[in-house]
């Protein structure tokens, strides 16, 4: 099905990528071939290239000693940081873009779920294993053959007919987070899977399963990075694939509207811990501990997504009528900022969004002018008395009973007199 005809992109390539981008893999192209090995950029930025979409993250695969050029790279031309992992790869980066060198291999697998095992190989064998036919071509980068598009397998007829497609029938098997790659790409890309690549993902479901905790939640935090993740997980939903993440878990019209929402209000783009708040909102607390259980939750994002059920069900107190400023602080200053946002997301009264929003938008903010130096210079010793007089003060303060440094002197002196 691969075209014959060539393509050459070496004019996109200069078109689309910043110049001090276009020059460096030009020479990385030249460099590769003085030490008489093929270069190619493959991948997402071939696919990206040809639709149109910026990208910025360059991925190279060299015929040859990856680290080798990278090292000659940095030598000849540049002077950024570069790391090598023990795959044998390396990173080129600015703070704008990154590019990483690979060294052509095939992979395979010795069971369903596991890691590759990597040998050098081809281009063409590096470009089979790859996840969709989309992400399998290849742009040469060799000074004489400069631009040449290298499609295999159709990548680019699938590209026009919008169509996510794997390479071969063990595909899923072999790596079951191509399933939630697909899902990404088909919902980024406003594409749809090709049938039988369609029914190949129904079939593996079960090989979800075969995949670590930590590795399905690399690839659900990526689906909440999209840029409208509502569409990745309501597809997820709809295939079966979100409730091997958890049965309890929903892709509804809730929860597309939720997500819109904290994309309206949270800086760009919404935390993931906040996404995730929202995505286990409707769980019970046993469901969320399996939930972060199975997914190796960091510390902080497991902690955000118990203090958003924790104040999920403190909500009705924040709605009493009368409550005052001091009460909404006390209430609310301990849980997460993530989860106190994704309350303020989900709730559905408005006075409780009202007072959420106090809360974030001033009273979290409010301290007393008075410090516990102060207060010792006033004849107090530190201690639990301490701590209990400057709580006091604070919610005086939020209530609006005193406005200065002079009105919390007052205060304090009228507490000790009362006292002595
Ligand atoms: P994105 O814009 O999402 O970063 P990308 O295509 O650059 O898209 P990456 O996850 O950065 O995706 O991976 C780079 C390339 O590596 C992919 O284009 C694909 O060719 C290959 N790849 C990544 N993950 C897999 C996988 N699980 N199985 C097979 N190939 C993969
Ligand atoms: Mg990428």
């Amino acid at each position: 099905m691969a075209r014959t005809a060539t393509l050459n992109l070496a004019d996109k390539l200069k078109s689309h990528l910043p110049p001090e981008l276009a020059d460096l893999v030009q020479a990385a192209g030249e460099i590769a071939q003085r030490q008489g090995e093929n270069l190619y950029l493959v991948g997402g930025a071939v696919r990206d290239l040809l639709l149109g979409r910026t990208n910025l993250d360059l991925d190279l695969v060299v015929e040859g000693d990856a680290i080798n050029l990278a090292n000659e790279l940095t030598r000849v031309f540049w002077s950024k940081t570069i790391t090598h992992t023990r795959f044998g790869t390396a990173k080129v980066q600015s703070d704008k873009w990154s590019i990483d060198i690979a060294t052509a291999r095939s992979e395979t697998y010795a069971r369903p779920g596991a890691l590759p095992t990597v040998t050098p190989g081809a281009i063409k064998d590096d470009l089979f294993r790859r996840d969709f036919t989309i992400n399998a071509m290849a742009i040469e980068l060799s000074p004489a053959r400069y631009g040449q598009l290298l499609d295999l397998y159709g990548g680019r007829d699938d590209l026009e007919r919008k169509l996510i497609r794997i390479l071969h029938e063990r595909s899923f098997i072999d790596d079951a987070t191509r399933i939630w790659r697909a899902v990404r790409y088909e919902q980024r890309l406003d594409f749809t899977m090709e049938p039988v690549t369609l029914g190949l993902l129904k079939r593996d479901l079960g090989c979800l399963d075969t995949i670590s905790g930590d590795r399905i939640r690399h690839e659900l935090e990526l689906a909440l990075k999209e840029e409208y993740p509502e569409k990745a997980i309501r597809r997820a939903g709809e295939l079966g694939v979100l409730v091997r993440v958890h049965p309890g878990l929903k892709a509804d019209d809730w929860l597309a509207g939720k997500f819109a929402h904290a994309r309206r209000i949270a800086p760009e783009p919404p935390p993931v811990a906040l996404s995730l708040a929202l995505l286990a909102y409707r769980l019970t607390i046993e469901e969320v501990e399996q939930l972060v259980a199975y997914l190796r939750l960091p510390k902080t994002v497991a902690q955000t997504l118990r203090d958003t059920l924790s104040l999920k069900t403190e909500l009705k107190s924040l709605a009493k009528s009368g409550i005052r400023p001091g009460a909404v602080y006390a209430l609310l200053h301990d849980f997460a900022p993530a989860a106190i946002t994704a309350n303020l997301v989900a709730t559905d009264s408005s006075l409780v969004r009202e007072r959420l929003n106090l809360y974030s938008s001033k009273l979290r903010h409010v301290r007393t002018t008075l410090t516990g130096s102060d207060l010792r210079k006033m004849g107090i010793t530190p201690g639990i008395r301490m701590k209990e007089l400057l709580a006091r003060l604070l919610d005086a303060r939020l209530n609006g009973k005193i406005k200065d440094r002079r009105g919390e002197e007052q205060l304090v002196k009228k507490w000790l007199g009362g006292r002595g």
